[in-house]
């Protein structure tokens, strides 16, 4: 097979381990390590990464009802021991018929299920969990409608099995104080109260997973590990925030290494020689002062480049920075390699991740482009070539 002439993504298997590593040892062994692969694995590619998360994991959170079938699927094709897997979006009635055949759980979130549960009559039973919204006010129960919102479980049978409950948090990332999230945990307390006695008024078990920490949760506040720990962006090897690296300092008196699983590299399409007044890019927004050496690159915003780092970002190169000229094109960019490359060769361009001791880090990126470093990665193309790297 020929490889052709585009950026592509480099992930670490490697990193991922670590990653997960430092979480076990941050929850210790009583409680359970779940990996959030929404996303496409937040861009990194859920197809490359599968095998990695899978063997990292011992529970597996997806969005998309496709997503859990995919894991299935995997562990059919290769005989890896099955991973509980929970569908944290929404589904359809028939997604849950399908999801529940190949035992795979799902979140109660409001009272749209009863229309689930009808689907699922006379099929293998399904495992859910009750989403509890505690401060976030997206998906879930708020705790004083519980018994309402639950009233429909009284009519089902052994179909619907309450296997857990789960809340989100609103506003853990932003702040080195938890106020708002201890808030939450009260009322997660309170709800989860709530539904044993429903559950043991309608004569259902009562024993719950409970799971409300997502990484910055995981790491700064530590009542909220509870059973399962939810762990995304701190998986791939990125930090939910500044804030949260100074909480995880405060709370655990270290700060645990996270290393980058992914990397986004790109060939050039050509380096030449341009005189010095000559415009650079649509809208000739970059003059160049001098006689200068630029490297037309074949990525741009449709691959994930935001356009927002018109004439702000740096790639790397032979481990050098060199300046994105001009403006983001949809498949292109032009950077400026004067003094790195003036001989016309062609150059491997690093858009985000090391190159000899420099760094363009995810962080970097969601600076220039006024974003978060989430939609950073979590926008790279699914188009784009992956190549796991070889590792121990
Ligand atoms: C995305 C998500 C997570 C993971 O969040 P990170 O900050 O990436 O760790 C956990 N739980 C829920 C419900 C989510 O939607």
């Amino acid at each position: 097979m020929t490889v052709p002439l585009a950026s592509w993504i480099e992930l670490s298997e490697v990193a991922l381990k670590a990653n997960t590593r430092a979480f076990r040892e941050i929850v210790g062994p009583s409680r359970a390590v779940g990996l959030v692969a929404k996303g496409n694995a937040y861009g990194h590619g859920l197809a490359a990464l599968l095998p990695a998360l899978h063997a990292a994991s011992d529970v597996l959170f997806v969005i998309l009802a496709e997503e859990a079938l995919r894991v299935r699927a995997f562990e059919a094709a290769t005989g890896c021991p099955r991973r509980e897997v929970l569908v944290i979006g929404a589904v359809t009635p028939a997604e849950a018929a399908e999801l529940a055949r190949h035992d795979v759980a799902v979140v109660l979130a409001d009272t749209g299920f009863a229309a689930v549960a009808r689907a699922l009559v006379g099929g293998p039973p399904l495992k859910v969990h009750v989403h509890l919204d505690t401060g976030l006010s997206r998906e879930g129960f708020l705790p004083e409608t519980l018994e309402a919102g639950l009233a429909f479980l009284d009519r089902c049978g052994p179909e619907v099995v309450v296997a857990g409950v789960l809340t989100h948090f609103a506003d853990t990332e932003d702040v080195t104080e938890q106020d708002w999230a201890l808030h939450q945990l009260a009322a997660f307390d309170d709800g989860c109260a709530r539904l044993t006695a429903l559950l043991a008024r309608l004569g259902r078990p009562t024993a719950l997973v409970r799971h409300t920490a997502a990484s910055a949760a995981a790491l700064a506040l530590p009542a909220s590990r509870h059973d399962v720990v939810r762990i995304g962006i701190a998986a791939y090897g990125l930090w939910p925030s500044r804030e949260t690296r100074i909480s995880a300092r405060n709370v655990l008196g270290r700060v645990p290494v996270l290393e980058p699983v992914l990397s986004w590299r790109c060939p050039s399409q050509v380096v030449k020689r341009i005189p010095a007044g000559s415009y650079v890019g649509y809208g000739c927004t970059h003059r160049c002062a001098d006689d200068t050496t630029i490297a037309v690159l074949p990525v741009g915003y449709w691959d994930g480049y935001p356009r927002l780092l018109s004439g702000r970002a740096h790639v790397l190169v032979q481990g050098r920075r060199c300046a994105v000229l001009g403006r983001v094109m949809m498949n292109h960019i032009v950077i400026d390699v004067t003094g790195v490359q003036d001989h016309g060769e062609r150059v491997v361009a690093t858009l985000l991740g090391r190159d000899g001791g420099e760094t363009v880090s995810a962080e970097d990126l969601a600076g220039w482009a006024q974003t978060i470093h989430y939609e950073i990665v979590t926008r790279l193309g699914a188009h784009l070539r992956r190549v796991v790297l070889p590792g121990a």
